[in-house]
């Protein structure tokens, strides 16, 4: 049995709490390794090492910064198949997903090669008489990440790049489902050139989070995963005076109008819906159909494609859909929620119930489903699932469509499809959520813009990556300055004006 460790201080150190969680494949359910649970000792002592790392770092001008980073894409691309079958290994996705997730963080890191150009500041000459006024982006210090398990490359690099490029120590806590990618990142990043202590790992449980949100040390929380979590880590660490931005749990409506290309949005629907197990929090879970004979033409594309998907461990190459969902408890849950639609009067389209496979049946594998009929009151619409469930919704016209996806309590990401230019404005106008895709089913924002969602999808006020990235990482400081020679008045006792 493997035993996983922490990385910290530029070493894999052994976890001394004495408390581990299993490290399972999904494909084959079987235990692969055990990873540590921190205690606050274990996360007391990457935070000493931090603070002690952390203003070298900050002196290191943004250039070479910079170079680290892009030294560091390299290695990404270098290890790129490696990284991909460590994450496949624990996670359970495809390895072309898996890619795709090392993929979409490597681009965040070469955003980050921007730093020099993003950390300028501003100045006004000659503010008043003599004087100039001028201000800095700064480093907060050491700051600190908590991350899910379905993007385990691509989130921790969404935090750690631009925290890092911006002069930061990162601690990062990633999930303890799949953690041996986080720890082969920073082995990479220090291969690139960052000097030790800078990222550091730290593996656990709530025990570690809370050792994170009670430090004064850290200045700043970085949070992706469930909303409950979510909404514990926003109050506790902003009441410990903290930086929290958090992103939460999501329920994806896609609105197809009566005059899309029904194909198109098969297509969409069957790769949003399904991709990685629909373990995505960008996944559509929600289809909503305008009119009766939307849904019914809609249906006769899309049975037969959620029909053929193929489910199977990533070891199968390119010949698989989707994989094995993250944990037995989760297929549990989703079984669950599966039957609570069937109770409350769903209709089951796609029956993904009894899925087997054969060599693999200790795996945590879930078939496809597909329900019609569904409603708002029902459990599957209110839920976040988080597996291969997508649910289709008639609505009897644009207005009551629209109106779903603005009253549901989550607002990450939406979807409309339609050819009218019209609809899809307004709907891009109206609508209460974060991310909003055109005839594009997963409007993943990419590395230079932002990403977040609204509602109960996100706490805080800057979203991820992108120029927010920046100033989440820093704290803008203003110098007004004059000279000795630029003084020409004495003392003065009102509030000074530049006149
Ligand atoms: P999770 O909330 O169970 O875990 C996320 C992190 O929180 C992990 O590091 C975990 O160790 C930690 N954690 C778990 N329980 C905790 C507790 N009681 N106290 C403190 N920390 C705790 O989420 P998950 O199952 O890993 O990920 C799936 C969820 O993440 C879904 O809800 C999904 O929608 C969401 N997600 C959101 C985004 C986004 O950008 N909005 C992106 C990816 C995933």
């Amino acid at each position: 049995m493997q035993e996983l460790t922490h990385y910290i201080g530029g070493e894999h150190v052994k976890g001394t709490s004495g408390r581990f969680a299993d490290v399972f494949n999904p494909a084959t359910g079987e235990v692969q390794a055990k990873v540590p649970l921190a205690n606050a000792d274990e996360m007391a002592k990457a935070v000493e090492i931090a603070a002690k790392a952390q203003p070298a770092w900050a002196a290191v001008n943004p250039q070479r910064r910079a170079r680290v980073m892009m030294a560091f894409v390299g290695l990404l691309n270098r290890d790129m198949d490696k990284l991909a079958e460590a994450l496949s290994r624990e996670h359970g996705k495809t390895l072309p997903d898996a890619k795709g997730d090392v993929i979409r963080g490597l681009e965040v890191v070469e955003y980050c090669i921007g730093a020099p150009q993003l950390l300028k500041g501003e100045f006004t000459d000659s503010a008043g008489p003599g004087i100039d006024m001028y201000s800095m982006k700064q480093p907060l210090g050491v700051t600190a990440g908590i991350t899910p398990f379905n993007f385990p490359a691509m989130i921790p690099m969404w935090m750690f790049a631009p925290a890092i490029a911006c002069g930061n120590a990162f601690i990062l806590k990633p999930s303890e489902r799949d953690p041996s990618v986080p720890l082969m990142l920073a082995e990479l990043m220090e291969e690139a050139g960052l000097p030790k202590g800078i990222l550091q790992v730290v593996n656990g449980d709530k025990e570690a989070v809370d050792a994170i949100l009670y430090d004064d040390t850290i200045q700043s929380v970085g949070f992706v995963g469930s909303t409950p979590i979510a909404e514990y880590i926003y109050g506790t660490g902003c009441a410990q005076g903290k930086r929290v931005q958090c992103f939460g749990g999501a329920k994806n409506h896609m609105i197809i109008m009566p005059d899309a290309d029904m194909d198109q949005a098969a297509d969409a629907l069957v790769g949003a819906g399904y991709g990685a197990a629909g373990e995505r929090c960008m996944a559509i879970s929600v289809a909503v159909a305008v009119g009766d004979e939307t849904a019914d033409r809609l249906l006769e594309k899309l049975v037969p494609k959620v029909e053929a998907l193929k489910v199977g461990p990533y070891t199968s190459g390119n010949d698989v859909d989707y994989g094995p969902v993250v944990t037995a408890a989760a297929k549990a849950n989703i079984e669950r929620l599966v039957q609570t639609g069937i109770d409350q009067g769903a209709k089951l389209v796609v029956d993904g119930r009894n899925f087997n496979l054969q060599g693999y049946e200790d795996g945590f594998f879930v078939g496809p489903h597909l329900f019609d009929n569904v409603t708002k009151d029902m459990d599957i619409y209110q839920k976040e699932i988080f597996g291969p469930v997508l649910s289709m919704m008639r609505a009897q016209n644009y207005e009551e469509a629209i109106g779903l996806a603005m009253d549901h309590e989550y607002g990450n990401g939406t979807a409309i499809y339609t050819r009218d230019g019209d609809t899809a404005r307004d709907f891009a106008n109206r609508i209460n959520i974060g991310m909003v895709g055109v005839n594009v089913p997963i409007p993943v924002p990419l590395a230079y813009h932002t990403f977040g969602g609204w509602k109960k999808s996100m706490f805080g006020d800057l979203n991820q990556h992108g120029p927010d990235a920046f100033k989440f990482y820093t704290r803008t400081k203003t110098i007004t300055s004059r000279w000795p020679s630029g003084i020409k008045e004495g003392g003065e006792f009102s509030i000074p004006l530049m006149e």
